[in-house]
C-alpha cells in the first residue's frame, strides 16, 4: 500500500494512547491529522506508575515543566528502585540509575572496587554511587554540577490516571481530536486486509490511513483483527497475575521504589504524594488469587484504600509490532512484567521509533521490517535483564524460587552471566536500554561474585588505590549536607504540601 499518510487514528486513551497522541502531533504538527477513540466504559488498566529516566525526555521534547507535571501528576522522584529478599530472605540491594565511582577508560571501576575488596575493602559498590546515598537518605535535589561524576539520573513515581489526564489536555491543546465511544467492528480492505475505518457504538465511523492499537491486553486492531500472533515466554517469566491495591500515604516519601520478593511473586511500593500504589505480581502455578492477595494487605505499611483488583497477563511479545497498517502500542504490543518499570519506556520507545520511520508517503515493507527488528530486540534484552533477577536467586524456602533456580535460560543470558561471573567484564549489547552499571549492580546484588577482575586494577600501589577510592566517595558523599530531604523537596520546587 503506498497511499500518503494523511490521518493516524489512535484506539485506546491510556498512557499509550496519550503519550502517542501527545508526541505525534508535537513532532509531526500539521503533516498529520490525529484523532484518538477511546471508551470511558471500558476505563483504562489503571496500574503503571514507575518509570525510568528516559521518561524525562517525553517532558522536554513536549516542553513540560516539570514543576507542573509534578504537581498535576502527584509525581514523586525516583532514583532507584531497592530489591529485597530477591537473593536471600531478609537481605536487599538496590538497583540506583546512578553509576558507582567514576567512569575510566578501558578498565571500569568496579574493578578496581573488586581488587580492593580481596585486600579487605568494607565498603560496598553503592557506598560510591551519589543515587544510593540519597536514595538511602531519603534526598533529592537537582544537581547543579557539569562534573559526569556527580550526575543523579532520576525518574518519576506518577498517578497513572492523572498522568494520562494530563497528556489527553497537552494533545488537545495541541489539536488531537478526542472521540468518545466503543469500537464494536472494524472494517477492512477486500484485498490488501489493511485497516480502513473504526464503527462505534454511537453509530459514528471514524477512518484513517494508519491506525495505531493502544488498546490495552486484548489488542483489539492488532490481534483480534488482523490476528498477529503472540510469542510467549511464561517459561522464562512464570508470573502471570497481578492484584493491586492503593493505600493511604505514608509520612516520609521515599525516593526509590520497594520492590519485596515472597513465596511465589513480589510486591511493589510506590510512593506518590496522595498515595501509595501497592500490588503483588505472581505466579498462578504457585500461589492462588486469594492467598497473593492475603500476602499483599498483610504487606502494606498503610491502610488500603479500597478493594484489590486482580489482573491476568501473558508475557512475551506480538510476532510483529506492526502488521499491515497497524502499530501496536503498549499492552496491545506485549507484555513484560513491571519489576524494572520498563512498560512506558516501551511505549516511549516504540513511538520514537515510529516518528524516526514515519511513513509519510505511504507504507513499505522495509520500513514496516526494520520497525519489527529494533522492537523485537529491545523486548529481548528487557526480558533477558528480568529473567536475571530471578533465575540468579539463592532462595530454597519455596518451590517458586527452586523452579526459577533450575530452569533454562536464554543463550544470550548465559554468555552474560558466564562472563561476568569468571572474569568480571560486562558489555553492553547494541542499544540495550540497561547500561553496564545496572548489569553490575543486579549481577553483584543477586550474589554473584566475580572470581577474576582485570589487571589494570592492579596497576596502583595498593595505597594509591586506597586513597583514590577514598577521594571518589569523599567526592560522592559532599554535595549531601546541602541536599533537600525529598518532601521538602516536592514541597518548595512544585509548592505542593505533603
Ligand atoms: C500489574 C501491572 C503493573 C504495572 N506497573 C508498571 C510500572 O510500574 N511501570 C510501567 O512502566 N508500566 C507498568 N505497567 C504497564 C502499564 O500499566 C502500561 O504499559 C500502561 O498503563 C499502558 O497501558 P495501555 O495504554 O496500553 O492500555 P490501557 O490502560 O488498558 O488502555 C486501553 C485503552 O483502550 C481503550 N479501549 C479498549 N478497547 C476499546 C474499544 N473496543 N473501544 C474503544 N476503546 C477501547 C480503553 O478504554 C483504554 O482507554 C504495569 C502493568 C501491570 C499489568
Amino acid at each position: 500500500m503506498t497511499s500518503i499518510i494523511r490521518k493516524v487514528v489512535i484506539l485506546g486513551g491510556g498512557t499509550a494512547g496519550w503519550m502517542s497522541a501527545a508526541l505525534l502531533k508535537k513532532m509531526l504538527g500539521s503533516a498529520v491529522e490525529i484523532e484518538l477513540v477511546e471508551s470511558e466504559q471500558i476505563g483504562t488498566v489503571g496500574v503503571g506508575e514507575a518509570t525510568i529516566p528516559p521518561i524525562r525526555l517525553v517532558n522536554n521534547v513536549l516542553g513540560i515543566k516539570e514543576a507542573d507535571f509534578l504537581r498535576e501528576t502527584k509525581a514523586t522522584m525516583k532514583l532507584a528502585i531497592k530489591f529485597e529478599n530477591w537473593r536471600v530472605p531478609g537481605e536487599g540491594y538496590f538497583h540506583t540509575f546512578g553509576a558507582p565511582g567514576k567512569s575510566m577508560a578501558f578498565c571500569h571501576f568496579h574493578h578496581y572496587w573488586l581488587r580492593a575488596k580481596k585486600e579487605g575493602l568494607k565498603e560496598s559498590l553503592w557506598e560510591y554511587d551519589l543515587n544510593y546515598l540519597c536514595a538511602e537518605g531519603g534526598k533529592f535535589s537537582h544537581i547543579n554540577s557539569k562534573d559526569p561524576i556527580l550526575e543523579l539520573p532520576y525518574a518519576y513515581h506518577f498517578d497513572a490516571s492523572l498522568y494520562a489526564q494530563f497528556l489527553r489536555n497537552y494533545s488537545e491543546k495541541l489539536g488531537v481530536v478526542r472521540t468518545e465511544g466503543k469500537v464494536e467492528k472494524v472494517d477492512q480492505d477486500n484485498d490488501s486486509g489493511y485497516i480502513q475505518s473504526l464503527q462505534l457504538d454511537t453509530g459514528k465511523i471514524i477512518d484513517g490511513d494508519l491506525f495505531m492499537d493502544c488498546s490495552g491486553f486484548n489488542g483489539l486492531l492488532i490481534q483480534q483483527t488482523l490476528n498477529t500472533g503472540y510469542e510467549d515466554w511464561s517459561h522464562l517469566l512464570p508470573c502471570d497475575r497481578a492484584v493491586a491495591v492503593p493505600s493511604e500515604r505514608f509520612l516520609k516519601t521515599l525516593p526509590y521504589t520497594r520492590s519485596i520478593a515472597h513465596g511465589a511473586g513480589w510486591q511493589w511500593r510506590i510512593p506518590l504524594q496522595h498515595r501509595n500504589g501497592n500490588g503483588m505480581v505472581y505466579s498462578s502455578a504457585h500461589c492462588s488469587d486469594e492467598q497473593a492477595a492475603d500476602t499483599l494487605l498483610a504487606n502494606l505499611d498503610s491502610a488500603a484504600c479500597g478493594d484489590p483488583k486482580f489482573i491476568r497477563f501473558l508475557t512475551g511479545r506480538r510476532r510483529k509490532q506492526w502488521n499491515k497498517n497497524v502499530i501496536a502500542v503498549g499492552l496491545s504490543s506485549g507484555f513484560l512484567e513491571p519489576l524494572e518499570s520498563t512498560s512506558i519506556h516501551l511505549i516511549q520507545s516504540a513511538i520514537v521509533r515510529l516518528i524516526h520511520l514515519f511513513p509519510h508517503q505511504g507504507i513499505q515493507s522495509s520500513t514496516v521490517a526494520e520497525y519489527n527488528k529494533q522492537s523485537k530486540l529491545e523486548f529481548e534484552q528487557i526480558r533477558d535483564f528480568l529473567v536475571l533477577h530471578y533465575h540468579v536467586n539463592q532462595r530454597s524456602d519455596t518451590q517458586f524460587w527452586r523452579d526459577l533456580q533450575s530452569m533454562e535460560i536464554p543463550n544470550s543470558l548465559n554468555q552474560k552471566l558466564a562472563l561476568f561471573a569468571e572474569t568480571g567484564r560486562l558489555f553492553r549489547e547494541q542499544n540495550d536500554l540497561f547500561l553496564e552499571s545496572s548489569w553490575l549492580q543486579v549481577m553483584l546484588g543477586q550474589g554473584i561474585i566475580p572470581k577474576d577482575y582485570h589487571p589494570m586494577a592492579n596497576n596502583p600501589p595498593q595505597k594509591d588505590l586506597q586513597s583514590m577510592l577514598q577521594q571518589i566517595r569523599q567526592i560522592k558523599q559532599d554535595p549531601l549536607p546541602k541536599m533537600l530531604d525529598h518532601d521538602e523537596f516536592l514541597t518548595r520546587y512544585c509548592q505542593i504540601t505533603v
